[in-house]
């Protein structure tokens, strides 16, 4: 079974060579379908890429990030530039295997929620009756989010918005002229668009975006050439210090990984975008409070015996919601279930993802044990 040619082909290795590829795919049941993934990058094939009923859908690939603007952009790219919102939320692809609609995370996990979510968020038959061998890849977003919760006024519980259409096995892009054109006809919502500008126009264009985004509490931007092939990455101040606030308010969940990009970041901002000393202080003393405040505060929470860990709320059918709660626990995360109750038929479930590593250590330190270093 493993000498599949067509499978091989689709994952872009000698047939020869599948079996070893094989072997780094995690295998995992969804509906009663078994199914695998790769939860890192392995030759050439993007970490989250699966495999449902011998089809391939490709894993969403990791975008580049500018420090600077200027001449971050116009280095990057030598044609025209869309503009559109980086969204705060969690990557979903969405395919038709057999006609059934499934909703894939980043790392490859068929999730109960996201699969029902962008079912009913997007209705997307439609679509691939018409289109069977492409994929939708958006962003899972608003307050009721069991991965990456961020409110937005204009979301009351969740939302989906696509800000890309690729071939699902191969992953190639569909232009951006396309892709807008496409989701419109089929009425799927997507990102808010800033417009097209020529390389060397962007960073001027993005000082004022950025600065509004920022001021809005917004992530930040994903820039596109036309075609779709290259995208890049930039973030507002506002996010590093929410990004910092929270590692910070779990500093043994957290790597040390996680936290120094994100001061690098900073600083670069500040030196391209600070227009006085003062301003970079304010910077300064607004990334300190980000960083220490909720560590002092988790602290004391643990002192007080109270749990600590990430705050989640999610709505659903209660067969869905029960599955997803399965689902989380299967990975290994520990939940305590706040509030759980029915409104007009659905489950409503507010719950705290244990952080063990905070806890324990905190408690560790709070009782006097050593720390070696
Ligand atoms: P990686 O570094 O591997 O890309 P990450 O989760 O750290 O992973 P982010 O910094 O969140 O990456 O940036 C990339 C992600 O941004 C995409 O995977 C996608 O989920 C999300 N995203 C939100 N809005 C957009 C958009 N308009 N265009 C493209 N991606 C977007
Ligand atoms: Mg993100």
């Amino acid at each position: 079974m493993d000498a599949d040619p067509e499978l091989a082909a689709a994952l872009g290795v000698p047939p020869d060579d599948l079996g070893d590829l094989l072997e780094q795919f995690q295998h995992d049941t969804f509906e009663g379908r078994r199914y695998r993934h790769l939860t890192d990058a392995r030759r050439g094939l993007e970490r989250g890429t699966a495999i449902v009923d011998g089809e391939v859908v490709h894993g969403f690939p990791s975008i580049p990030r500018t420090l600077v603007l200027d001449p971050g952009i116009p280095e990057y790219f030598d044609s025209r530039v869309t503009v559109e919102e980086k969204r705060n939320g969690y990557n979903v692809r969405v395919a038709a295997i057999d006609g059934d609609v499934l909703g894939f995370t980043r790392s490859g996990y068929l999730c109960p929620y996201t699969t029902a979510k962008v079912r009913e968020l997007l209705d997307p038959g439609a679509f691939f009756d018409d289109y069977p061998d492409l994929m939708l890849c958006g962003e899972l977003l608003g307050p009721e989010n069991p991965y990456t919760p961020h409110d937005y006024p204009e979301v009351e519980s969740a939302r989906v918005e696509v800000f890309d259409v690729r071939h699902r096995e191969t992953g190639t892009p569909l232009s951006v002229p396309r892709r807008r054109e496409l989701c419109e006809e089929y009425g799927l919502p997507q990102v808010p668009a800033f417009g097209e500008y020529k390389p060397e126009e962007t960073p001027e264009a993005l000082r004022e975006i950025i600065a509004d985004l920022d001021r809005e509490g917004r992530e930040g931007v994903v820039m596109q050439s036309i075609d779709g092939t290259h995208q890049l990455k930039y973030t507002t101040s506002v996010t590093h210090r929410a990004d910092l606030d929270h590692a910070f308010s779990l500093p043994f969940d957290y790597g040390r990984d996680f936290v120094f990009p994100r001061i690098v970041r900073e600083a670069f901002q500040a030196v391209e975008l600070d227009r006085t000393r003062g301003e970079s202080r304010q910077r300064a003393q607004e990334l300190g409070e980000s960083i220490l405040l909720p560590a002092i505060e988790t602290i004391r929470a643990v002192q007080r015996g109270e749990t600590v860990g990430e705050e989640h709320t999610v709505r659903g059918d209660p067969d869905v919601i029960e599955a997803l709660l399965s689902h989380l626990r299967d990975q290994g995360i520990e939940l305590e279930i706040g509030s759980d109750r029915r409104e007009d038929g659905q489950r409503v479930v507010s719950f705290v993802k244990v952080a063990q590593a905070t806890r324990d250590n905190t408690r560790d330190y709070l009782e006097g044990k050593l720390i070696d270093e």
